[in-house]
């Protein structure tokens, strides 16, 4: 079986031209910015809508809300859940100097506090005996780091926010107002 999600190997004019206004990849829907599933945007901020000197590329996932509540169920379920059901698109957009430089403290940041809430929530249950009744606070305190590792990588390391992705587009939302007039309005269904 093929990957439908696999880049097409055509390019889209190759790394030194991307930011070039590519026709039929971007649109304004209201809020939303609307993408092919694998879209070159014109350059600019997305985050500000002021000049954008950095190019970032690369996939953004959507999960359905349905799937990432189930992690209440079982975070096993939850990811053969999402291996199914995830959809992904290959953005290529711009970001000025101050949104390029915090997207990647948030991403350092993040995944630090995703990986030391780890170790405190699974290490508090391992020495639980050890620890008597101060397991629960440290997995308490594991569970916030967590939370607050998850909201970094989700919100401000990744200034694309996907509303919905399919098949065929993607929305997103997080987009200046003043980088979506840019844009064609979308006519499609
Ligand atoms: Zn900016």
């Amino acid at each position: 079986m093929s990957n439908p999600f696999a880049p097409p190997t055509g390019g889209f004019g190759g790394g030194a031209s991307s930011g070039a206004i590519v026709t039929g990849q971007a649109w304004a829907e209201g809020p939303l910015l609307v993408t092919s599933t694998v879209a070159t945007l014109p350059d600019g901020c997305v985050v500000c809508g002021g000049e954008g000197h950095q190019r970032v590329k690369g996939p953004i996932q959507w999960i359905p809300l349905w799937v990432r509540l189930s992690i209440l169920l079982s975070p096993l379920i939850m990811i053969v859940l999402m291996v199914i059901f995830r959809r992904q698109a290959v953005v290529d957009y711009g970001l000025c100097e101050e949104h390029f430089q915090r997207r990647n403290r948030m991403r350092i940041g993040g995944g630090i506090a995703l990986v030391a809430g780890m170790i405190l929530m699974f290490g508090s249950i391992a020495l639980i005996d050890a620890l008597e009744g101060g397991a629960f606070g440290f997995m308490l305190v594991g569970l916030v780091i967590l939370l607050g590792g998850a909201i970094a990588l989700g919100r401000f390391a990744a200034p694309l926010m996907p509303k919905h992705i399919d098949r065929e587009y993607a929305r997103f939302t997080g987009v200046h107002p003043a980088y979506l007039d840019r844009l064609p309005p979308w006519t499609g269904g």
